[in-house]
C-alpha cells in the first residue's frame, strides 16, 4: 500500500445541533475507509463571518488518507448530505460543512478543489483549531491577522 497523506479537514456548522453534527461528522471521517484521524482539535464557537445565522461551531481534523483528494472530498460531501446540508445561497447557514484545508503538499485548483484551501488564512475559525493540532503550520502572525474575528472554546 503506497504511503498514507496527512490532510487537515475543517468542520463547521451553525443549523440545528451543530455541536451534535460536529461530533457526528468527526465519527463519520473516522469510519471512511481509507481515512484514519490522527488528531482531532477541540470545539471552538465562533460568530459567522460575512454571513448571517447562529454562532458556528467549529473543529479541524488531522487525519492520514490513502484517498486521492477528489475522493476524499466526495466522502466528504456523502456526509455532509447525510447531515442534511442544503446549500440554498453562498455562505447560507448550514448543518454540516466539511472542507479540506490542506492535503500533503499538494497545491490543486480545478475548479472542483482547490487546495490549499484559498480562504483559511483570513479564518480564525480555520486557523485556531489548526494552531492547536498543528502549531508548526501556523504562525502567530497568520493568528495575529485573524485577531480580532470573535471565537471562544466550547
Ligand atoms: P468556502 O469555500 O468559502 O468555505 P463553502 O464551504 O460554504 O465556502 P460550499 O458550498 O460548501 O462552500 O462548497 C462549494 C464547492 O467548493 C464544493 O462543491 C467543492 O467542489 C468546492 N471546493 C473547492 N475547494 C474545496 C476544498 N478545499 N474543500 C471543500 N470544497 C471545496
Ligand atoms: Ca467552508
Ligand atoms: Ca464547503
Amino acid at each position: 500500500m503506497a504511503e498514507p497523506v496527512v490532510a487537515y479537514i475543517g468542520l463547521g456548522a451553525n443549523l440545528g445541533d451543530p455541536r451534535g453534527a460536529v461530533l457526528s461528522a468527526m465519527q463519520a471521517i473516522a469510519d471512511l475507509d481509507g481515512v484514519v484521524i490522527t488528531r482531532k482539535s477541540s470545539l471552538y464557537g465562533s460568530a459567522p463571518v460575512d454571513a448571517g445565522g447562529g454562532d458556528y461551531v467549529n473543529a479541524v481534523v488531522e487525519v492520514q488518507t490513502w484517498l486521492t483528494p477528489h475522493d476524499l472530498l466526495a466522502r466528504l460531501h456523502d456526509i455532509e448530505q447525510v447531515a442534511g446540508r442544503a446549500r440554498p445561497y453562498r455562505n447560507a447557514p448550514r448543518t454540516l460543512d466539511l472542507d479540506i484545508l490542506l492535503f500533503g503538499e499538494r497545491t490543486l485548483d480545478d475548479g472542483q478543489l482547490t487546495v490549499p484551501h484559498p480562504r483559511m488564512w483570513q479564518r480564525a475559525f480555520v486557523l485556531r483549531p489548526l494552531a492547536e493540532i498543528a502549531p508548526a503550520l501556523v504562525t502567530q502572525d497568520q493568528l495575529q491577522a485573524v485577531a480580532d474575528q470573535p471565537i471562544w472554546a466550547l
